[in-house]
């Protein structure tokens, strides 16, 4: 997504920012550096901790639970949990609710995320 479907997914989620926090365009910013770079250092979580979900961040990093996951699983939780803190509005990411309903929007099944 963050290669060949980022237009989309800006569309979506600027769209969803503009309309919900009233704001200017030069308002919405998106961070795919961050985004990228917590994909490449996410870690795998314990899932005694984080018992029932697939994943989970808290905007640095994004921890993978062991729960047997297809590699398909893996990919599609490493992007969900880098949408998250990906768009901000005047400096601030969306509500993770306002992320789910544009992770939702792009294409995304329903997700197990904390
Ligand atoms: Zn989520």
């Amino acid at each position: 997504m963050f290669r060949d479907g980022l237009p989309v997914a800006e569309r979506v989620f600027r769209n969803h920012a503009l309309r919900k926090y009233r704001c200017r365009r030069r308002n919405v910013a998106f961070d795919t550096k961050g985004a990228l770079r917590r994909i490449r250092h996410a870690v795998v979580g314990d899932d005694r901790v984080m018992e029932g979900v697939l994943g989970c961040t808290d905007g640095i990093t994004i921890w993978i639970m062991e729960e047997a996951q297809t590699h398909s699983e893996i990919v599609s939780t490493l992007i969900h949990e880098a949408c998250h803190n990906w768009c901000h509005v005047r400096g601030r990411p969306l509500s993770c609710r306002s992320e789910h309903i544009c992770m939702m929007r792009v294409g995304e099944r329903a997700a197990v995320c904390c």
